[in-house]
């Protein structure tokens, strides 16, 4: 398993429960890939190293195989966002909708109100702008989505995809639970241990520190990469296109904004949002306080590529890289960075769990598992 993360850990998990010996490398001197959290010696807060992960599902089965590694706890992700000077609940709903307009609508009567308000002239929109536009209208759109989305992707609006806004991003009710999923939660002694109990098993070892190279995949029956496609090839094509993100770092005495997530809209301030770490343990008590700032840019060699862009000059490049792939018969590409694509936690382990069972039905003489499970 090249990667420690989620991806490497559960396909390892399960690969060993069948009798297999396993190696888990990370490049990294630590496990859990993303995910890794670590309790701030100071102040005691569990942090969330490479931004705050929230996990939430709908997937039965793995809402119970994390459960069986860790207990998970009620956490609700409900962001505030901070935009022209007032504070507001995300995603907009009919109290942001009321608040931001200063009326006491009720759900219907918001629904035309916003149809009211929307550019109903723009009949087929082509990019994010336009789309928006057409949902909730500009005075919504400026607040809420533009400035945000200029800073996260770094480019305007107008250059970006209509398909981006599938949905109207509006909901006539008071719900401002971030997520749709049935299942919502935090791990009580954060991913850390949750990855460190699905490794822990006889039959796996782990080495970190330890940068794994194509020339290494001959050392093994099978390879599963979860690394980036392109290093695999040592970029060889050229680099698939990824955002960045850097955090700045900052310890309060106290409580700093009595929230775990504020987004910054405007485009003024020049970093997305702030975290505030304690809050995503909310059964924990802690004086000090533990945020990040949150800039996000384009990813450069060195940095660490977070957000896969997939526009169409990345989607080109990556037909090339999969292309090239898809004659390997010893190396399967998995995971984020493996396919290229952005995946939520859950998503990550159902993967790896149907991976792991490929693998193993195709040496059951089962379908050959090839380069990819999923094709990116
Ligand atoms: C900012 C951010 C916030 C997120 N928040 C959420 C959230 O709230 N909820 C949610 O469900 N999901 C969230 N995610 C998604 C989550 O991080 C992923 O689902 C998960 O990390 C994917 O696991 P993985 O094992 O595929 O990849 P990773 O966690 O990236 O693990 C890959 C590992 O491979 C190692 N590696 C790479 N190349 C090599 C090499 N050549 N040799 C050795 N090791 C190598 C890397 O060091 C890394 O540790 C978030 C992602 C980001 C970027």
């Amino acid at each position: 398993m090249v990667g420690a993360g989620l991806s490497g850990a559960v396909i390892g998990r399960k690969l060993a429960e069948a009798g297999h010996s396993i190696v888990v490398c990370d490049e990294r001197n630590h496990i859990a890939g993303n995910c890794y959290t670590e309790r701030d010696s100071d102040t005691g807060v569990m942090v969330h190293v490479y931004g705050p992960h929230i996990f939430h599902t709908d997937d039965e089965e793995v809402w119970s195989y994390v459960n069986s590694f860790q207990t998970f706890l009620p956490f609700v992700n409900r962001v505030k966002t901070t935009s022209g000077g007032r504070v507001y609940l995300l995603p907009v709903n009919l109290h942001t909708i009321n608040q931001f307009f200063g009326k006491t609508l009720r759900p219907d009567e918001a629904r035309d109100f916003i149809t009211s308000i929307a550019e109903s002239s723009i009949e087929d929109p082509k990019t994010f702008e336009e789309q928006a536009l057409k949902f909730v209208g500009r005075d919504l759109y400026e607040a809420f989505f533009k400035g945000y989305t200029v800073k996260q992707w770094g480019c305007s609006p107008t250059e970006l995809p209509a398909s981006i806004l599938k949905r109207l991003p509006v909901r006539f009710n008071y719900d401002d639970n971030y997520f749709f999923h049935r299942f919502q939660g935090m791990p009580e002694n954060g991913y850390t241990e949750m990855v460190e109990r699905i490794l822990k098993h006889d039959r796996i070892e782990v080495r970190l520190s330890h940068r794994f190279t194509r020339s290494d995949t001959h050392d093994f029956d099978h390879v599963f990469y979860s690394g980036p496609l392109d290093g695999y090839y040592d970029f060889e094509l050229g680099r698939l296109g990824y955002r960045t993100l850097d955090f700045e770092r900052f310890n309060y005495d106290g409580d700093y904004q009595g929230c775990a997530v504020m987004n910054y809209g405007d485009l003024g301030v020049p970093y997305t949002r702030i975290t505030e770490h304690k809050h995503f343990s909310p059964w924990e008590k802690h004086e000090k306080s533990i945020c990040y700032r949150e800039f996000s840019r384009a990813c450069e060699e060195g940095d660490i590529p977070y957000y896969p862009i997939r526009m169409a000059d990345e989607k080109a490049l990556l037909e090339r890289y999969v292309e090239r792939a898809s004659a390997e018969q010893q190396v399967t590409f998995v995971g984020r960075l493996g396919t290229y694509r952005y995946l939520d936690m859950d998503v990550t382990i159902r993967e790896a769990l149907d991976t792991a069972n490929a693998y193993l039905g195709s040496l059951a003489g089962q379908a050959k598992l090839g380069a990819f499970f999923v094709t990116p």
